[in-house]
């Protein structure tokens, strides 16, 4: 009755967790929710501010579908100030949220059958939208034991006639860990070699721990630009999610294709929001290292946590606002007759014997983990290390 594009899409696993959790709760039941992936902090107000200015001064029109330039020219000066790029504006588009720009790319960049290489464990989002660009997702496994960085060989040995792009994510959603300027000059050179994109999500660049400094690899040089596409956004750094405002900067006749197709889907972004992102790229700033010493207080706490519970180890993520546990040693455990054989059987008796939602690893194309997000209180984040240890424990 569907598309066969319809059928091959699954829902973002995410979010199902967390509309589960979030449907225990309206039950009554005292869940701690370790499954979003949004800080929990309120917009800041000057920014709510610039939003209700917007809507009192009648900018509640369309604008130009690729952002207006005022809020391009912030884009342009957040490049120059924190990555030493330099864009045009025709090298710009704003869209509804990172994802969107994600999306318009591979709808510009894919033809069907292009392979796209995509760093396993890997965000969600990526081999779906390749999927549904009918294009093929070629995995690159990652391992913990190289902090799940991505090697050239690796890259190497999965390049084909057909491969268009490689997906880079620093910091990372899920393992939290971050990529250094050598890390990136070596997967740059691989592939410039041999001719493919590098799409770079760089959505979690602000929120970064232990002196760790960000790094684009479009800014190596001129010519790993040309081949580039850094995407970015506010939803993270500005506890923005809802508000829906990313971006992505890149070569012009690709920023070119993917206005035309925005163009015929969602036209502009918002146009409060856009006011909305403007005033958070210019304005003050200090909200975000309020944010980030609290993340870092819980990131401490959290991995101290859970490296304390037998049978778990956690690498510390050094960006973003995710835990990443190696839960492999439960398998084959049970409780109750219930035996515990895969990432998803071991967040479904956390969610049920101990009220605790977090998202199994296999939705990130690695079964031997779960992934945390600590941008929920302290309190609570106290109260669910204490229910996963004694569940744990439960199991033999
Ligand atoms: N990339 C990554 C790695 C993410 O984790 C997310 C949000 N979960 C996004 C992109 C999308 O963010 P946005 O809200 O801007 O669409």
């Amino acid at each position: 009755m569907f598309s066969d594009r319809a059928s091959k899409i699954k829902p973002s696993p995410t979010l199902a967790i967390d509309a589960k959790a979030k449907a225990m709760k309206a039950e009554g039941i005292d869940i701690v929710n370790f499954g979003v992936g949004e800080p929990d902090f309120d917009t800041p107000d000057n920014i709510k501010e610039a939003a209700i200015k917007a809507i009192k001064d009648g900018f509640t029109k369309y604008t130009p579908v690729g952002g207006i330039n005022p809020l391009k020219d912030a884009i342009l000066e957040k490049f120059r100030k924190d990555n030493t790029l330099n864009y045009m504006r025709d090298e710009i588009i704003v869209s509804c949220g990172a994802k969107h720009s994600l999306y318009n790319i591979a709808q510009a960049l894919y033809s069907p059958g292009d392979e796209v290489l995509i760093p396993s464990p890997y965000w969600v989002s990526y081999p779906e939208q390749v999927m549904l660009n009918d294009a093929i997702p070629v995995f690159v496994e990652t391992y913990e034991t190289d902090s799940f960085k991505l090697k050239p060989e690796a890259i190497e040995s999965h390049i084909t006639k057909k491969t268009k792009a490689l997906i880079l994510n620093s910091p990372s959603n899920p393992t939290g860990l971050t990529y250094n300027k050598e890390d990136l000059e070596r997967i740059a050179e691989v592939s410039l070699r041999n001719n493919i994109y590098m799409i770079s999500d760089e959505i979690y660049e602000k929120l970064l721990y232990d002196e760790v400094v960000h790094f684009s690899i479009a800014s190596l040089d001129n010519e790993i630009k040309k081949k580039a596409i850094v995407v970015n956004g506010l939803s993270k750094s500005y506890a923005m999610t809802g508000w829906r405002i990313g971006f992505a900067a890149g070569p012009k006749e690709i920023i070119k294709a993917m206005t035309n197709i925005q163009s015929q889907s969602t036209s502009n972004p918002t146009s409060i929001a856009q006011k909305a992102a403007i005033e958070a790229l210019t304005g003050p700033q200090d909200f975000i290292n309020i944010m980030l010493a609290e993340f870092d207080m819980r990131r401490r706490f959290l991995i101290s946590e859970l490296n304390s519970i037998p049978g778990m180890s956690c690498l510390t993520p050094t960006g973003a606002f995710y835990a990443f546990p190696n839960i492999s040693k439960f398998y084959g455990k049970s409780f109750e007759n219930r035996k515990i054989s895969s990432s998803s059987d071991l967040a479904l008796y956390l969610l049920e014997k101990a009220n605790v939602a977090l998202v199994p690893g296999g939705a990130f194309g690695d079964d031997n983990y779960i992934r945390l997000s600590y941008a929920t209180s302290i309190d609570e984040i106290k109260k669910g290390v204490s229910r996963i240890r004694e569940a744990l424990n439960r199991l033999s």
